[in-house]
């Protein structure tokens, strides 16, 4: 916690989207920022033109990048030197320290190399479990990888996690971008949702120095909605089978070009487009408004 009239000193782990939008707009405030980063940006893969451009703007304006692979025991570590950590890790393993857990957790990091025979038994249990359809389609005793190269690892289930953990020391560190949120790609929505969060999180730490669980929890309220309303519409558009009203939708959007408009805009304001899209009723409503019910 700040003290005095010192500025508070902000620990920001990862400079994806959500670490360096959050570290330039608190150096726009004179906030100290270090970010702590696993890769050069030589190694940056993603976003290859706009992180490094980013990155450099932030150290301009005086913000100290130091590469380092941070673990969750680390975290606890810098939460000593920084008034307030944010991990903004992205998908990455650390991001579980904000995960409750779930049933296919494991396949996201089941290793295949060193056991082949129990990782697709592995697979096939939990491919029995959860997606019983599928797994009838499968023949038990010739399912088995292709070859190792055709092994794609990952887990992009839409879920808001948990907004803040408290440390061992009793100190907090905040989840912000897909630390926080992750969602599947299909509307584009992950990084909007991730400079949006980095947005208000910055905010609120210009507004409100007491780093304790309150705080943790007025930046959680103020992101909310709108994270909420982008894990919930991208959902909607993955959901098998399509919902009803999502279908005619888009069906009137394909009659009315105001209604196509509509939905368009709010890709801007994922929130204003879950008003429309949470019920059959709120779809209704919006089609009776355009005339077309
Ligand atoms: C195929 C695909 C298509 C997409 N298309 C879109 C799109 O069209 N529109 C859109 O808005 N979004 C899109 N996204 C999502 C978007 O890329 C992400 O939501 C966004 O990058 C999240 O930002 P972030 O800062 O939270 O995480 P990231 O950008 O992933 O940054 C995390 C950073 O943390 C670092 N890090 C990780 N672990 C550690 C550690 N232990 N210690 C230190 N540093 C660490 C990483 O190296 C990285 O630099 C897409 C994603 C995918 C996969």
């Amino acid at each position: 916690m700040a003290s005095g009239n010192r500025s508070p000193s902000i620990g920001i782990v990862g400079s994806g989207v959500a670490g360096l939008h959050l570290g330039l707009l608190l150096r726009q405030h004179d906030i100290p920022v270090v970010i702590y980063e696993a890769k050069t940006p030589q190694q940056m893969a993603d976003y290859r033109i706009y992180i490094p451009r980013l990155l450099a703007d932030f150290q301009e304006r005086g913000g100290e990048f130091r590469v380092a692979d941070i673990t969750p025991r680390s975290v606890t570590e810098l939460s000593e030197r920084h008034d307030l950590i944010v991990v903004a890790t992205g998908k990455s393993d650390i991001s579980a320290m904000f995960v409750p857990g779930g049933d296919t957790e494991v396949l996201a990091d089941a290793g295949y190399t060193d056991d082949p025979a129990a990782f697709e038994r592995l697979v096939l249990e939990k491919l029995r479990a959860h997606h019983p359809q599928t797994f009838a389609r499968v023949d038990p005793a010739r399912f088995r990888l292709t070859r190792p190269q055709d092994l794609l690892q990952g887990a992009v289930t839409s879920m808001v996690r948990e907004d803040y953990v408290r440390l061992p020391n009793g100190r907090y560190a905040i989840s912000v971008g897909d630390a926080h949120t992750v969602v599947d790609p299909v509307i584009g929505q992950g990084a909007n949702s991730a400079s949006y969060s980095a947005w208000e999180l910055g905010t609120a730490i210009t507004e409100d120095q007491n780093f304790d669980e309150r705080f943790c929890q007025k930046a959680a309220a103020r992101r909310a909605n709108r994270v909420q309303a982008i894990c919930d519409w991208t959902n909607l558009m993955i959901g098998l089978p399509p919902a009803g009203h999502l279908l005619q939708m888009l069906g009137a959007m394909s009659q009315s070009k105001p209604v196509a408009d509509e939905f368009t805009d709010n890709f801007n304001y994922p929130e204003r487009q879950w008003d429309i899209l949470a019920t059959p009723e709120r779809t209704a409503n919006l089609l009776a408004h355009h005339g077309l019910m």
